[in-house]
């Protein structure tokens, strides 16, 4: 079986492909990047999707080496996401199911980052920390669904660092140049936000804007930033292992590619005697061949596919509501 899965939740276009032994075929991305100083506005992104889409999939065939007709099934990213950007997946998945005759799979996206860590990490029951852009969570999976056992309480993680990134001049996405300038920091005290398994983010970001107003140097506040959110999720994390008593943990999203986040997770872990994995670095953002490999375990778990007529995107679907037909 040879999945093709379209992503287009936020700032990605991307289409993947992947056999169902889990080999990735290809996985192809088109960012959408706001001009600097701004936020990602979901019309531009799903416009800057529109036009790259054709371009994207013709790459992700050409690089797989299969013809369309060689696919077994279309899945696509139902939510959550910015709804104009999630009807380019969607029109674009609809269109090609209908064209050549393929099952429909729709993938609920958070879900996918974590389907791919465990692929790629061989984790098999998992605490995950699932950070994203815009998402950030805690999550654990007990009697058929992936329950949060912690998440934020205002922005995701991610949406935090390019907040701070963007108010001081860095470009689209922030996160890798916070990681490279918080090497040269030392430590200022920041507001430290847990609140019973719940985090908060955005009132972190204004006190490090505020001090980098007063002149505070930008690697202290990159390394202040890093070493206070990471604490807070590495907290949540360590009580959401103890309390479930599981011996995994698993880090995905987009800013499970920071380093600095791996060693602390990784040094809770070792403590505690649990192993950590973190998913790839290629597959931890938003990309198509997480949504390709989940529309392949929904289609084996005999999940039945969409009514290309009638399907639709889900933006605002909660982890804990979807159930995991496959575990
Ligand atoms: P996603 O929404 O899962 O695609 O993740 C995108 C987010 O990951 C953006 O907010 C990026 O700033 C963030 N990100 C990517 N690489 C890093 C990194 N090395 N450190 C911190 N954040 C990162
Ligand atoms: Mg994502």
């Amino acid at each position: 079986m040879i999945s093709l899965g379209l992503e287009s939740t936020a700032h990605s276009f991307s289409i993947g492909i992947i056999t169902e032994k889990g080999k990735v075929l290809a996985n192809v991305t088109d960012m959408y990047k706001p001009p600097q100083g701004w936020g990602i506005e979901p019309m531009k992104a799903a416009q800057h999707h529109k036009k790259v889409a054709k371009e994207v999939l013709k790459k992700a065939l050409k690089e797989a080496r299969l013809q369309l007709k060689d696919i077994d099934i279309v899945s696509f990213s139902q939510g959550p996401g910015l709804a104009p950007c999630l009807h380019v997946g969607l029109n674009l998945a609809k269109e090609l199911a209908l064209k050549y005759n393929k099952p429909l799979m729709g993938v609920y996206h958070l879900i996918a980052h974590i389907e791919i860590g465990k692929l790629f990490t061989k984790t098999k029951d998992p605490i995950v920390t699932f950070t994203s852009g815009a998402n950030t969570q805690i999550l654990g999976f007990t009697e058929g669904r992936y329950r949060c056992f912690g998440e934020t309480m205002d922005i995701g993680i991610g949406n935090a660092l390019d907040k701070f990134g963007r108010e001081t001049g860095m470009e689209f996405p922030a996160g890798p140049r916070i990681e490279n300038l918080a090497k040269g920091g030392s430590y200022l005290e920041l507001p430290y936000v847990v609140k019973g398994m719940d985090l908060s983010f955005s009132g972190i970001i204004t006190d490090a804007l505020q001090k980098f107003k007063k002149g505070e140097k930008l690697e202290d506040l990159c390394f202040s930033l890093q070493e206070t959110l990471f604490a807070m999720l590495t907290e949540v994390t360590e009580r959401a292992l103890a309390h479930t008593g599981k011996s995994e943990v698993l880090l995905t999203g987009g800013v499970a590619a920071n380093s600095r986040l791996q060693d602390m997770l990784r040094i809770m872990c070792r403590e505690r005697k649990a192993k950590f994995a973190a998913v790839p670095r290629e597959f931890a953002g938003d990309c198509g061949a997480n949504i390709a490999w989940t529309g392949i375990l929904a289609c084996k778990s005999g999940r039945k596919p969409l009514n290309p007529a009638k399907a639709d995107i889900l933006p605002r679907q909660r982890t804990d509501e979807v159930e995991v037909a496959w575990l």
